[in-house]
Protein backbone atom coordinates (compact mmCIF):
# COMPACT_ATOMS: atom_id res chain seq x y z
CA UNK A 1 0.00 0.00 0.00
CA UNK A 2 0.81 3.89 -0.82
CA UNK A 3 1.97 5.20 2.38
CA UNK A 4 0.61 8.56 1.16
CA UNK A 5 -3.15 6.48 1.42
CA UNK A 6 -2.47 6.13 5.83
CA UNK A 7 -1.18 9.62 6.93
CA UNK A 8 -0.79 13.20 5.26
CA UNK A 9 3.24 13.61 4.51
CA UNK A 10 5.41 15.71 4.21
CA UNK A 11 7.08 14.74 1.50
CA UNK A 12 3.67 13.80 -0.48
CA UNK A 13 3.02 17.42 0.43
CA UNK A 14 6.17 19.45 -0.41
CA UNK A 15 5.83 17.14 -4.33
CA UNK A 16 2.56 18.49 -4.54
CA UNK A 17 3.05 21.89 -4.14
CA UNK A 18 6.37 22.36 -6.04
CA UNK A 19 5.63 19.72 -8.47
CA UNK A 20 9.35 18.24 -7.32
CA UNK A 21 11.34 16.44 -4.55
CA UNK A 22 12.04 18.99 -1.46
CA UNK A 23 14.57 18.15 1.28
CA UNK A 24 15.32 20.17 3.87
CA UNK A 25 18.84 21.19 4.61
CA UNK A 26 19.58 21.87 7.78
CA UNK A 27 21.69 25.25 8.34
CA UNK A 28 23.37 26.47 11.79
CA UNK A 29 23.78 29.46 13.72
CA UNK A 30 25.19 31.16 16.91
CA UNK A 31 22.39 30.23 18.91
CA UNK A 32 20.97 29.42 22.35
CA UNK A 33 17.77 29.68 23.96
CA UNK A 34 16.02 31.28 26.83
CA UNK A 35 15.48 28.28 29.03
CA UNK A 36 19.14 27.82 29.05
CA UNK A 37 20.81 31.33 29.04
CA UNK A 38 19.12 32.40 31.89
CA UNK A 39 15.99 34.37 30.41
CA UNK A 40 13.52 31.87 31.71
CA UNK A 41 15.66 29.44 32.94
CA UNK A 42 19.27 28.06 33.31
CA UNK A 43 19.15 24.26 33.21
CA UNK A 44 16.61 23.45 29.91
CA UNK A 45 13.74 21.33 29.05
CA UNK A 46 14.19 17.66 30.82
CA UNK A 47 15.50 16.27 27.78
CA UNK A 48 17.77 18.81 26.28
CA UNK A 49 20.94 17.68 24.55
CA UNK A 50 21.13 20.15 21.66
CA UNK A 51 24.72 18.45 21.28
CA UNK A 52 23.28 15.52 20.08
CA UNK A 53 22.25 17.35 16.75
CA UNK A 54 26.00 18.81 16.10
CA UNK A 55 26.62 16.45 14.15
CA UNK A 56 23.65 17.32 11.62
CA UNK A 57 24.38 20.75 12.01
CA UNK A 58 27.47 21.79 11.05
CA UNK A 59 26.40 23.73 7.91
CA UNK A 60 27.76 27.25 8.13
CA UNK A 61 29.89 27.84 5.04
CA UNK A 62 28.04 28.24 1.31
CA UNK A 63 30.73 25.88 0.08
CA UNK A 64 29.36 23.08 2.89
CA UNK A 65 26.32 23.87 1.71
CA UNK A 66 26.56 23.18 -1.90
CA UNK A 67 28.20 20.18 -1.56
CA UNK A 68 25.85 18.98 0.68
CA UNK A 69 22.83 19.77 -1.74
CA UNK A 70 25.21 18.03 -4.56
CA UNK A 71 25.21 14.90 -2.04
CA UNK A 72 21.19 14.66 -1.73
CA UNK A 73 21.02 15.37 -5.53
CA UNK A 74 23.17 12.69 -6.25
CA UNK A 75 22.12 10.19 -3.54
CA UNK A 76 18.45 11.14 -2.70
CA UNK A 77 17.41 12.70 -6.24
CA UNK A 78 16.68 16.11 -4.53
CA UNK A 79 15.75 18.28 -7.10
CA UNK A 80 15.18 21.69 -4.66
CA UNK A 81 15.64 22.46 -0.93
CA UNK A 82 14.41 24.20 2.39
CA UNK A 83 16.54 25.81 4.04
CA UNK A 84 15.99 24.63 7.80
CA UNK A 85 17.38 26.16 11.01
CA UNK A 86 16.82 23.72 14.13
CA UNK A 87 19.70 24.13 16.48
CA UNK A 88 18.55 25.34 19.87
CA UNK A 89 15.77 28.29 19.34
CA UNK A 90 16.64 29.52 15.85
CA UNK A 91 15.12 32.96 16.32
CA UNK A 92 17.20 33.55 19.44
CA UNK A 93 20.66 34.06 18.93
CA UNK A 94 23.69 33.91 21.53
CA UNK A 95 23.87 37.03 23.61
CA UNK A 96 27.48 38.26 22.69
CA UNK A 97 26.16 38.86 19.38
CA UNK A 98 25.18 42.69 19.46
CA UNK A 99 22.66 43.44 16.84
CA UNK A 100 20.38 40.36 17.12
CA UNK A 101 18.43 41.35 14.23
CA UNK A 102 20.45 42.26 11.70
CA UNK A 103 22.59 38.43 12.64
CA UNK A 104 19.29 37.16 11.98
CA UNK A 105 18.43 39.40 8.95
CA UNK A 106 21.78 38.38 7.45
CA UNK A 107 21.81 34.51 8.22
CA UNK A 108 18.60 33.94 6.72
CA UNK A 109 18.89 35.92 3.62
CA UNK A 110 22.07 34.16 3.00
CA UNK A 111 20.71 30.84 3.67
CA UNK A 112 17.66 31.55 1.06
CA UNK A 113 19.94 33.19 -1.82
CA UNK A 114 20.68 29.66 -3.19
CA UNK A 115 18.58 29.01 -6.84
CA UNK A 116 17.57 25.52 -5.05
CA UNK A 117 15.96 26.87 -2.34
CA UNK A 118 12.42 26.90 -2.43
CA UNK A 119 11.64 28.08 1.07
CA UNK A 120 13.34 28.53 4.85
CA UNK A 121 12.11 26.90 8.03
CA UNK A 122 12.76 28.07 11.69
CA UNK A 123 12.67 26.63 14.78
CA UNK A 124 11.57 28.08 17.66
CA UNK A 125 9.81 28.72 21.44
CA UNK A 126 6.72 30.31 21.98
CA UNK A 127 8.28 33.17 24.15
CA UNK A 128 11.45 33.68 21.53
CA UNK A 129 9.48 34.89 18.45
CA UNK A 130 8.18 38.42 17.76
CA UNK A 131 7.10 40.86 14.99
CA UNK A 132 10.38 41.86 14.39
CA UNK A 133 11.69 38.18 13.63
CA UNK A 134 8.65 37.86 11.64
CA UNK A 135 8.96 40.80 9.72
CA UNK A 136 12.33 39.73 8.75
CA UNK A 137 11.42 36.43 7.59
CA UNK A 138 8.74 38.20 5.52
CA UNK A 139 11.15 40.17 3.75
CA UNK A 140 13.36 36.97 2.27
CA UNK A 141 9.99 36.97 0.10
CA UNK A 142 10.27 32.82 0.28
CA UNK A 143 8.00 30.24 1.89
CA UNK A 144 7.87 30.57 5.62
CA UNK A 145 7.50 27.46 8.01
CA UNK A 146 8.23 28.26 11.63
CA UNK A 147 8.43 25.40 13.74
CA UNK A 148 6.74 25.77 17.39
CA UNK A 149 7.49 23.31 20.69
CA UNK A 150 4.40 22.80 22.28
CA UNK A 151 5.38 18.90 23.40
CA UNK A 152 2.04 18.96 25.29
CA UNK A 153 -1.51 20.73 26.15
CA UNK A 154 -1.27 18.86 29.99
CA UNK A 155 0.25 21.76 32.03
CA UNK A 156 1.80 19.83 34.56
CA UNK A 157 3.84 17.75 32.38
CA UNK A 158 4.77 21.53 30.72
CA UNK A 159 6.04 22.03 34.04
CA UNK A 160 7.83 18.30 34.18
CA UNK A 161 9.69 18.85 31.28
CA UNK A 162 10.73 22.56 32.64
CA UNK A 163 9.78 24.30 29.85
CA UNK A 164 9.62 27.85 30.75
CA UNK A 165 6.12 28.52 28.38
CA UNK A 166 2.21 27.72 28.70
CA UNK A 167 -0.11 26.39 26.64
CA UNK A 168 -1.68 29.99 26.37
CA UNK A 169 1.77 31.79 25.13
CA UNK A 170 2.20 28.72 22.55
CA UNK A 171 -1.32 29.59 21.19
CA UNK A 172 -0.46 33.58 21.32
CA UNK A 173 2.27 33.11 19.43
CA UNK A 174 0.30 30.73 16.68
CA UNK A 175 -2.48 34.01 16.49
CA UNK A 176 0.45 35.79 15.66
CA UNK A 177 2.27 34.02 13.43
CA UNK A 178 -0.79 33.30 11.49
CA UNK A 179 -1.42 36.71 10.77
CA UNK A 180 1.81 36.37 8.84
CA UNK A 181 0.32 33.54 6.40
CA UNK A 182 3.49 31.75 7.24
CA UNK A 183 3.05 27.76 8.03
CA UNK A 184 3.18 26.51 11.37
CA UNK A 185 4.52 22.85 13.00
CA UNK A 186 3.78 22.35 16.16
CA UNK A 187 6.77 19.75 18.08
CA UNK A 188 4.61 17.51 20.73
CA UNK A 189 5.93 14.26 22.14
CA UNK A 190 3.95 11.07 23.01
CA UNK A 191 4.83 9.11 26.37
CA UNK A 192 5.12 12.70 28.92
CA UNK A 193 4.53 11.39 32.37
CA UNK A 194 0.32 12.07 32.90
CA UNK A 195 -0.64 11.11 29.46
CA UNK A 196 -3.84 9.05 28.89
CA UNK A 197 -5.69 8.03 25.72
CA UNK A 198 -8.04 10.47 26.08
CA UNK A 199 -5.30 13.26 26.72
CA UNK A 200 -4.12 11.99 23.35
CA UNK A 201 -7.25 12.38 21.26
CA UNK A 202 -7.65 15.96 23.14
CA UNK A 203 -4.23 16.79 21.80
CA UNK A 204 -5.53 15.79 17.82
CA UNK A 205 -8.39 18.08 18.48
CA UNK A 206 -6.57 20.76 19.80
CA UNK A 207 -4.71 20.83 16.72
CA UNK A 208 -7.19 20.35 14.35
CA UNK A 209 -9.02 23.26 15.76
CA UNK A 210 -6.10 25.24 15.93
CA UNK A 211 -4.20 27.50 12.80
CA UNK A 212 -1.35 24.65 12.42
CA UNK A 213 -0.82 22.92 9.40
CA UNK A 214 1.63 20.54 10.88
CA UNK A 215 2.68 18.48 13.55
CA UNK A 216 6.04 16.68 13.99
CA UNK A 217 5.63 13.73 16.45
CA UNK A 218 8.57 12.36 19.01
CA UNK A 219 8.70 9.94 21.61
CA UNK A 220 10.28 11.00 25.05
CA UNK A 221 13.71 9.65 24.57
CA UNK A 222 16.52 9.88 26.80
CA UNK A 223 19.41 11.50 25.53
CA UNK A 224 23.26 11.23 27.92
CA UNK A 225 24.14 14.56 29.62
CA UNK A 226 20.21 14.98 30.64
CA UNK A 227 18.33 15.96 33.35
CA UNK A 228 16.27 13.09 32.08
CA UNK A 229 19.13 10.50 31.77
CA UNK A 230 19.99 11.57 35.77
CA UNK A 231 16.32 10.41 36.33
CA UNK A 232 16.21 7.76 34.09
CA UNK A 233 19.48 5.85 36.33
CA UNK A 234 18.04 6.72 39.52
CA UNK A 235 14.68 4.52 38.51
CA UNK A 236 12.87 8.33 38.76
CA UNK A 237 11.68 8.97 35.13
CA UNK A 238 8.20 7.88 33.73
CA UNK A 239 8.31 4.38 32.04
CA UNK A 240 10.12 4.94 28.66
CA UNK A 241 7.31 3.29 25.82
CA UNK A 242 8.06 0.23 24.01
CA UNK A 243 7.83 0.34 20.42
CA UNK A 244 4.60 -1.71 20.48
CA UNK A 245 2.74 1.07 22.85
CA UNK A 246 4.39 4.04 21.19
CA UNK A 247 3.14 3.14 17.92
CA UNK A 248 -0.14 1.98 19.82
CA UNK A 249 -0.62 5.78 20.74
CA UNK A 250 0.77 7.29 17.74
CA UNK A 251 -2.15 5.49 15.93
CA UNK A 252 -4.71 7.10 18.43
CA UNK A 253 -3.12 10.42 17.33
CA UNK A 254 -3.09 9.78 13.80
CA UNK A 255 -6.19 8.66 13.92
CA UNK A 256 -7.96 11.74 15.25
CA UNK A 257 -5.85 14.25 13.47
CA UNK A 258 -7.64 15.60 10.33
CA UNK A 259 -6.19 14.86 6.79
CA UNK A 260 -5.16 18.33 6.25
CA UNK A 261 -2.31 18.07 9.05
CA UNK A 262 0.93 17.71 7.51
CA UNK A 263 2.55 15.17 9.96
CA UNK A 264 6.73 16.18 9.13
CA UNK A 265 7.82 13.45 11.67
CA UNK A 266 6.66 10.36 13.34
CA UNK A 267 9.08 9.47 15.55
CA UNK A 268 12.50 10.87 16.93
CA UNK A 269 15.88 9.18 16.01
CA UNK A 270 19.48 9.71 17.88
CA UNK A 271 23.00 8.81 17.30
CA UNK A 272 23.39 6.07 19.43
CA UNK A 273 26.47 7.35 20.66
CA UNK A 274 24.01 9.88 22.66
CA UNK A 275 20.78 7.60 23.19
CA UNK A 276 19.84 5.94 26.42
CA UNK A 277 16.21 4.89 25.93
CA UNK A 278 14.34 3.45 24.28
CA UNK A 279 16.55 1.54 22.31
CA UNK A 280 14.39 1.06 19.38
CA UNK A 281 14.91 4.34 17.78
CA UNK A 282 18.62 3.78 17.88
CA UNK A 283 18.10 2.06 14.47
CA UNK A 284 16.23 3.90 12.32
CA UNK A 285 16.68 1.55 9.01
CA UNK A 286 12.89 -0.15 8.94
CA UNK A 287 11.77 1.63 11.75
CA UNK A 288 9.34 3.84 9.71
CA UNK A 289 8.16 0.52 7.99
CA UNK A 290 7.24 -1.09 10.94
CA UNK A 291 4.69 1.71 12.09
CA UNK A 292 3.16 1.52 8.34
CA UNK A 293 2.82 -2.23 8.92
CA UNK A 294 1.31 -1.60 12.36
CA UNK A 295 -1.03 1.30 11.01
CA UNK A 296 -1.63 -1.22 7.91
CA UNK A 297 -2.34 -4.15 10.40
CA UNK A 298 -5.06 -2.10 12.79
CA UNK A 299 -6.78 0.09 10.22
CA UNK A 300 -5.60 3.18 11.04
CA UNK A 301 -5.84 5.67 8.99
CA UNK A 302 -5.29 9.84 9.23
CA UNK A 303 -8.47 11.57 9.88
CA UNK A 304 -10.33 7.99 10.73
CA UNK A 305 -12.08 8.77 13.41
CA UNK A 306 -13.39 12.19 14.13
S1 LIG B 1 13.55 24.77 24.17
FE1 LIG B 1 14.89 23.45 22.96
S2 LIG B 1 16.95 24.33 23.15
FE2 LIG B 1 15.68 25.24 24.75
S3 LIG B 1 16.07 23.98 26.56
FE3 LIG B 1 14.23 23.15 25.56
S4 LIG B 1 14.97 21.54 24.15
FE4 LIG B 1 16.76 22.80 24.79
Amino acid sequence: MDYSEIINRIGDHWKLKYGKKIFKITMHGDFTCPNLDGTVGNEGCIYCNMKALEPYIDLKENSEIEHHMKYLKERNGAEGFIAYFQDYSSTYPVQSIEDKFKYLDQLYRNAVSHPDIVGISVSTRPDAISKTELEILKSLNTDVTIELGLQTINESDLEWIGRGHTVKQFTDAVELISGYGFDIVAHIILGLPNETDEEIIELARFINSSKLNGVKIHQLTVLKNTRLEKLYNDNKAPEILSENEYFRRLGILVSYLKKDVVIHRLYTDAPSKDLVAPLWCSNKTGLQDRIFKYFIENGIRQGSIR
